[in-house]
């Protein structure tokens, strides 16, 4: 491998398979842009899944098409123009063609692929696995603000459930900030470094309105967290206290192995325990691992990013049942 060792980084070889789980074009090199480069010089192979073609991207596109109105055929187009840039950044990093796997959902529509199909999404990304038959999987981390990137995660890890022997997953952030000390960084060269730079010139269309924060993004280090918690460190407390004003507009969804369920807040299955925290109490059927949990605003809103997002909460434990009061109940 180049570059040096780091504790807790795997050693990558020739029998070193890599998959990355890219949401849009661009996050392949803006997120794993060394890491692909490092499993190629160690001989290893690289497959990229690509979820959405980045065709929900109006404002780059009305810049430079000088045109304010977008309709389908523009969207069309715009996706073409992103697979192009797309191959050129893989190229440019030393991925071959043939190594990229198109699902071609609409941008902007994983978490709806995740939450209305259910099922199907989740068989199609275990299929991209298997076909590829990796050892280490590159994926949106869970924290991500942007939505296509957490739903992404949450279909990772649920085609994993009862895999033989699942890949070692690698969480990467590109939207929000990493509070997680224990991130691993990728140990590049500087040679890495300027391929990931020069595979980013290739996504010209996003350098448009953004050059400045895509190139800061590719300068820092590649970080990685590890999301396989141990089932101590996953917590039955949903992490968030929103505002009483806006209960009505808030919506929850619980995706697990055994379900996938959206509920208006005032009715979804929460209790608030003796600690303040809130508690879902799911019927013991329900009660699948992993388990996530989405809090939304359900308006439409030109602001796509998630303000809660997703958590993995531990809604398998019966004890908790016993400290519980109803959620409207005065605490
Ligand atoms: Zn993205």
């Amino acid at each position: 491998m180049a570059g040096a060792r780091v504790d807790g980084w795997p050693a990558f070889s020739a029998r070193t398979r890599l998959l990355v789980i890219a949401p849009h074009p661009d996050d392949e090199t803006l997120a794993t842009g060394l890491l692909v480069q490092q499993v190629l010089a160690a001989g290893g192979e690289v497959g990229v899944v690509l979820l959405t073609p980045g065709d929900n991207n109006p404002w780059p596109q009305r810049a430079l098409e000088r045109r304010w109105r977008i309709g389908a055929e523009e969207r069309r187009r715009w996706a073409r123009r992103r697979a192009a840039e797309l191959q050129q950044a893989l190229a440019t990093l030393g991925v071959p063609p043939t190594a990229l796997h198109v699902l071609d959902w609409p941008d902007l529509g994983v978490t709806r692929r995740l939450l209305q199909a259910t099922g199907v999404a989740v068989d199609t990304v275990r299929d991209a696995i298997d076909r590829f038959g990796p050892d280490l999987i590159a994926v949106p981390a869970l924290q991500d603000r942007h939505p296509d990137h957490s739903a992404a995660h949450v279909l990772v890890r649920l085609a994993l459930v009862g895999h033989p022997a699942p890949p070692r997953l690698l969480a990467y952030l590109v939207h929000g900030k990493a509070t997680d000390h224990r991130a691993l960084s990728v140990p590049a060269t500087p040679a890495q470094r300027a391929g990931k730079q020069t595979a980013l010139q290739a996504h010209r269309s996003q350098l448009a309105l953004s050059a400045r924060r895509l190139r800061r993004l590719a300068e820092r280090d590649e970080t990685f967290l590890d999301p396989d918690e141990p089932p101590s460190m996953v917590s039955a407390a949903l992490p968030w206290h929103p505002p009483r004003g806006l209960r009505p507009w808030l919506r929850l969804d619980v995706v697990n192995p055994a379900m996938t369920q959206r509920w208006a807040w005032r009715q979804a299955p929460l209790r608030r325990a003796a600690d303040g925290t809130l508690r879902l109490l799911l019927p013991v059927p329900a009660r699948a691992t992993p388990c996530f949990v989405r809090l939304s605003l359900g308006l439409h809103s030109p602001w796509i990013f998630d303000h809660w997002g997703w958590c993995q909460v531990d809604a398998s434990e019966p004890a908790f049942v016993a400290d519980v009061a109803p959620l409207d109940r005065p605490s």
